[in-house]
């Protein structure tokens, strides 16, 4: 891969010590001819152990995982670091600031940025040093979504169905209810993606979604993500067990994935996290300028539990609404 122009203040093969600072990614606008993008990022090593690169903030407008970071940026010390912990608590941070999905500087989706591009948009020169410097010294890969203002999750810790054990237990140690196995619908170029194919292993999150963000989804991503850790053995001390086994759930079918037939004003019918049936509906969606016309119908096409909805009331047709998702065993 070519060069990037990214520069990094902290130190990324340090072996000990606590290193707070930043990428910059040059960019121009109207007033400011050398500008950079600053992007903080945070090393804490100590001697020898795994790498681990730990981010949220990937879509600007999902915050637990930033907040989690942020506590762990503050109160991490090195002596309880066991090899190198690199922290991005915030990957689009003019999308975060704006509370928006995309980039503002550049109308891109981080999420569909990689492998990236060390000559395009800030966005892809990002993704592009993520994906050639960053992503080759580390032996985990962390990160941290939620459906953002567009959907709701039930809080899971999720994978793509990679042939990894290792994987498996990682995301078990999330703690969350639900472990589940998705697929992608909606394009390609994300992070996760190239994490896998450059071999390793990969944790991600969808800690719930919606415009807020309540006191009890912050205390499960910080106790998953610390939970995380301890497991990875990056951080000292015994991961906690289990309370219960987790429920792995997956959505491997497109047609696991529904999507708004229509435009309108959309009513949900089943709350997230319920039991569907085959041929429920699901939500129904209302023409706002023609309130005698029967409502479209979004319908269930297996039997399954709703895993994710809609948030917003407003669907634009092609939206999703709905995912089902499905019992199973990754084990078996
Ligand atoms: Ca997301």
């Amino acid at each position: 891969m070519s060069v990037s122009p990214v520069h990094c203040s902290a130190p990324l093969d340090a072996a000990h010590g606590k290193y707070p600072g930043h990428l910059a990614i040059p960019y121009s606008y109207n007033l400011g001819g050398w500008a950079n993008l600053l992007v903080p990022i945070c090393v804490i090593a100590n001697g020898p152990g795994p790498t681990v690169l730990l981010m949220a903030g990937n879509h600007g407008d999902e915050y637990p995982g930033q907040v989690a970071i942020h506590h762990l940026w503050r109160q991490l010390e090195p002596s309880q670091v066991r090899g190198r912990l690199i922290l991005m608590p915030t990957l689009s941070p003019p999308a975060a600031s704006a509370g928006t999905r995309l980039w503002p500087l550049d109308g891109r989706n981080f999420n569909r940025c990689f492998p990236g591009d060390p000559a395009g948009s800030p966005s892809q020169v990002l993704a592009h040093f993520l994906s050639s410097v960053l992503f080759p010294l580390a032996d985990v890969v962390i990160d941290l979504h939620t459906g953002g203002r567009s959907m709701n999750f039930v809080p899971c810790a999720h994978m793509h169905l990679v042939d990894n054990p290792a994987m498996f237990a990682a995301t078990e140690a999330f703690l969350t209810e639900f472990c589940f196995l998705y697929t992608d619908v909606a394009g390609a170029g994300l992070l996760p993606t190239e994490a896998e194919r450059q071999g390793k292993l990969v944790i991600t999150t969808e800690l719930g979604g919606g415009e807020t963000v309540t006191a009890s989804l912050h205390r499960l991503t910080q106790k998953g993500l610390g939970n995380v850790l301890r497991h990875i053995g990056v951080v000292d001390g015994a991961p906690a067990p289990r309370q219960a086994p987790a429920r792995w759930v997956q959505s491997l079918d497109r047609e696991d994935y529904r999507f708004a037939p229509v435009s309108g004003l959309f009513e949900a019918t089943v709350d997230l996290g319920g039991a569907v049936g085959k041929g429920d509906v699901l939500g129904r969606i209302h023409d706002l300028e023609d309130p005698s016309r029967e409502p479209a119908l979004v319908i269930a096409p297996s039997a399954g539990l709703l895993i994710a909805n809609r948030s917003p009331s407003m669907v634009a047709q092609g939206d999703c609404v709905a995912v089902i998702a499905h019992e199973t065993n990754p084990y078996s």
